[in-house]
């Protein structure tokens, strides 16, 4: 025979309940099984509002219990034939009517013990299961309903009874005898003391009691239906990629569910594996799938981590000071007096030099911890020999857990540093003893981020997840974005990257989904998205708290530059092509690049100079290699060289300063391109990473244009001015073409002094022949003396931009 188990979520509308009801009969034409039924849905935790509205003389009480009886009337409503509501409803109010007059009793007298509490919320499993049986009674023949009351045997310790196993065993033996039903349905969860009086298991004890009734008549299996297919690796709800484990072993299993993954009650466990029953999990939503066996044969993939949990809502205590070392029977003083008042520890740490114990227990157990330690230490902490207990909350405990972790070296330093990569700060660390489980504690927020990336670390170790955020969706970052999305299987394929853009974001507004842009209409989503945010796309970001984060800045603003220093302090990535960080302040550039390394993320901006071309990584190679840069020559501005290329027969200067705008060559405002201060900054930057401090008015600027254009008031107006000096860059032309020269506009660097200007350019120079918007770099070093290492290439335009942009993130993915 078979034991099923069905939980809240598998109850909660008619819709699941004829899906259970379909589990059942499959079932039963096979063989005799008993059905063992949770409250519906959230009513437990809905019923234990009750008592605590009516015990805190809350007349709302009422109000809510009228829901909870709308909610069952509903589910009658929605499962049974008109002509069998009546009398289901009719149960249904008298059950409510019951509970009702229960809580008037604890409104009235201010009181409620756990023995009252156990009465009212029993109620949540008797109902459902005499639901039940009602709406599986139309289809099937030979359906029984039975009083878990009358056959598990408790102490009286209300809320959370102890039970009587040699009484309950022979019980449920002696009942079934004589019990001819093929079906029989009963509540778990609920149970009796020996006067009758209603006890309860514990929070989640359905899954207990099916196990105990599972143990008592030795089926052949005790099957768990929920609503996810198996026991996951990680809570699927929480990790998306989490798949289910096939086989688990019961210690395994153990170890899992007392870390939080709730899909079974710990105690559970406990009674089939005594008499080597099997469980079975499966999904009440998803019959056919295949579900996780836990059993005493872990006969899957023999795997060193099974699975990762946690448990939140975790507070960490820390009894510390010199009057513990070497004293006997501190830590024995410490767990008596939580034990004696029933606080579970759910982990310990001590110092090695016994200096102080950390131990963490549930965050409602934490103020009667704090003053029972404090008062049990009172002497001590009198004498300064120990320090009151600290407290720090809001903390949660990820688990680790596999049978095989003991046998494995080196799990322990891939679960923290895959944790120290992502900021995550750990707070204590235990090992149990039976080397089944590493568990550290770490900040309630942090959970899911730890979860995703400690099941990258371990079971996606072929694949690493980016999660990318775009600030500036123009020219480039449209680019961007669109060679990112059509390189996706690529980059998954051959580079195991699954990069994902998480969030995009213009001037105004920002748009972010968490599983990532689909190709289509990200543009109008974005337009979509409410102006004037209350939180920032920074603050979101940050909340988000995803693994492997990198922000991109394809802007020209100086705001979004100013974000980089808050981005890498949690350990965010920064790509961008926006030059103002780099050229600011040094002790800002300098500061940024530290902010880097300690936070152990990255800030790559080889976009700042020659668009794609590989500039400032050559640099950072030379430097890092011991070569030291004694001269620059260069032609950096793409948009600069554009210009000057075209302009070769007097024509209108301005119209070619437009035309070079139209194609994005120039800066978004193209006087920072024509006043050299573009090119200006670019020199800078390659003189720091060449190991040079330098300032920006450090670099001497000679100037071409025109005074007075460069004041315009807007990008329109300087359009017009530079129309009427048209003779000005006539006779520079002329000039050139008279010494048979070219213009470029160069900038340079020797014995610590740089300028950038514009230059006749002979036939003979390297620089001559440079094509359209081709940036050229020549770099004097203590290797390169005699001849230059020269960099040349497309060095402007979104294309080349944006896939420099993109070779930045992908070397940020690429690295351990
Ligand atoms: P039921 O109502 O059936 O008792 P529960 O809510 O108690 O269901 O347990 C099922 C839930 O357990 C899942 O929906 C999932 O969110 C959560 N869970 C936590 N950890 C895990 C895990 N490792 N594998 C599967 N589910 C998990
Ligand atoms: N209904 C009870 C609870 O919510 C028992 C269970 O569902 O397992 O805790
Ligand atoms: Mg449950």
């Amino acid at each position: 025979m078979k034991v099923l188990k069905f939980g809240g979520s598998s109850l909660e509308s008619a819709v699941s309940i004829k899906l259970v009801s379909a589990i059942i009969k499959h079932e039963a034409i096979q063989q005799k099984i008993w059905v063992i039924v949770s409250a519906s849905g959230k009513t437990t935790d809905n019923l234990i509002k009750l008592t605590q509205l009516a015990h805190s003389k809350d007349e709302n009480y009422k109000k809510e219990l009228k829901l909870l009886e709308h909610h069952h009337i509903t589910i009658c409503k929605g499962s049974l034939p008109i002509s069998a509501q009546t009398s289901a409803i009719a149960f249904i109010k008298s059950s409510c009517n019951a509970i009702e007059q229960l809580l008037d009793a604890v409104y009235w007298l201010e009181d409620l013990s756990p023995k009252t509490q156990d009465k009212i919320i029993s109620f949540g499993e008797l109902i459902s299961a005499q639901l039940l049986e009602k709406i599986v009674s139309q289809n099937i023949e030979s359906v029984q309903y039975k009083d878990s009351r009358e056959l598990i045997l408790t102490n009286s310790q209300f809320t959370n009874a102890k039970v009587n196993f040699d009484k309950t065993n022979a019980t449920i033996s002696d009942y079934q005898k004589q019990n001819q039903a093929r079906v029989t349905i009963l509540g778990g969860f609920i149970s009796a003391n020996k006067n009758q009086e209603t006890t309860t298991l514990g929070r989640g004890g359905s899954d207990y009691s099916a196990a105990i009734y599972a143990a008592a008549l030795n089926a052949e299996i005790l099957e768990i239906w929920t609503d996810v297919s198996g026991l996951y690796v990680a809570n699927p709800k929480l990790v998306k990629q989490a798949q289910p484990i096939a086989n688990i072993s019961y210690e395994e299993a153990m170890e899992l569910s007392h870390f939080g993954a709730k899909v079974i009650y710990p105690p559970t466990i406990k009674p089939v594996l005594d008499r080597e029953i099997p469980i079975k999990i499966k999904n009440t939503f998803d019959a056919q799938a295949q579900g996780t066996i836990i059993s005493n044969s872990s006969n899957g993939r023999r795997q060193t981590i099974k699975g990762i949990s946690h448990v939140e809502d975790i507070s960490l205590l820390t009894l510390e000071g010199i009057g513990m070392i070497g004293i006997h029977g501190i830590s024995k003083r410490l767990f008596e007096v939580l034990a004696n008042n029933h606080i579970n520890i759910v982990l310990i740490t001590q110092a090695s030099s016994e200096h102080s114990i950390c131990v963490a227990i549930a965050k409602e157990n934490c103020r009667k911890a704090e003053q029972l330690i404090n008062t049990i230490f009172k002497n001590e902490i009198l004498e300064h020999l120990i320090q009151p207990i600290t407290v720090e909350n809001n903390l949660a405990i990820l688990a680790v857990v596999g049978d095989q972790m003991k046998n494995h070296q080196g799990l322990s330093g891939t679960l923290f540093s895959a944790l120290g990569r992502n900021n995550i700060n750990i707070r204590a660390i235990a090992q149990g003893a039976s080397e089944k489980n590493i568990s550290c504690v770490i900040k309630n927020d942090n959970v899911k981020k730890a979860l995703n990336c400690i099941h990258a670390a371990f079971f996606e170790a072929h694949i690493k997840e980016l999660n990318i955020f775009i600030a500036g969706v123009g020219n480039v970052g449209c680019k961007l974005i669109n060679q990112l999305q059509q390189q996706q299987e690529y980059l998954k394929e051959a580079l195991n990257l699954n990069v994902k853009i998480v969030g995009i974001a213009n001037s105004k507004q920002y748009y972010i989904n968490e599983n990532g842009l689909d190709n289509s209409d990200w543009i109008t989503k974005l337009s979509e998205q409410k102006v004037d945010n209350d939180v920032s796309y920074y603050d979101a970001i940050a909340d988000l708290n995803k693994q492997n984060t990198i922000f991109v800045d394809v802007t020209a603003n100086e705001a979004v530059a100013n974000s980089y220093a808050d981005l890498l302090r949690k350990s965010i990535s920064v790509v961008a092509c926006n030059k103002i960080a780099c050229s600011s302040e040094y002790t800002n550039y300098k500061e940024l690049k530290y902010l880097a390394k300690k936070y152990k993320a990255s800030f790559l901006y080889e976009t700042n100079v020659g668009a794609g071309l590989p500039i400032i990584k050559t640099v950072q190679n030379l430097i890092s290699s011991g070569d030291q840069i004694t001269e620059i020559q260069a032609v950096l501005s793409g948009s600069l060289n554009f210009i000057f290329n075209e302009y070769t027969n007097g024509e209108l200067f301005s119209s070619i300063v437009k035309q070079a705008q139209g194609e994005g060559y120039t800066e978004p405002d193209p006087r920072i391109d024509l006043s050299g201060k573009d090119v200006a900054r670019k020199i800078l930057i390659l003189i720091r990473e060449a190991g040079i401090p330098i300032e920006f008015e450090a670099i001497k600027n000679n100037s071409m244009l025109p005074k007075g254009s460069l004041e315009a008031a807007s990008v329109d107006d300087f359009y017009s001015l530079i129309t009427t000096e048209n003779e000005h860059f006539k006779q520079l032309l002329s000039e050139a073409k008279n010494q048979d020269s070219k213009l470029k506009y160069v900038a340079s660097y020797k014995n610590g002094k740089a300028s950038v200007g514009l230059q006749f350019i002979p036939k003979n120079h390297p620089f001559y022949n440079l094509e359209g918007k081709d940036n050229i770099v020549s770099f004097y070093t203590n290797r390169y003396q005699e001849q230059p290492l020269i960099i040349k290439g497309a060095g402007a335009g979104a294309d080349v931009t944006a896939s420099g942009l993109f070779a930045d993130i992908i070397q940020i993915g690429s690295a351990s």
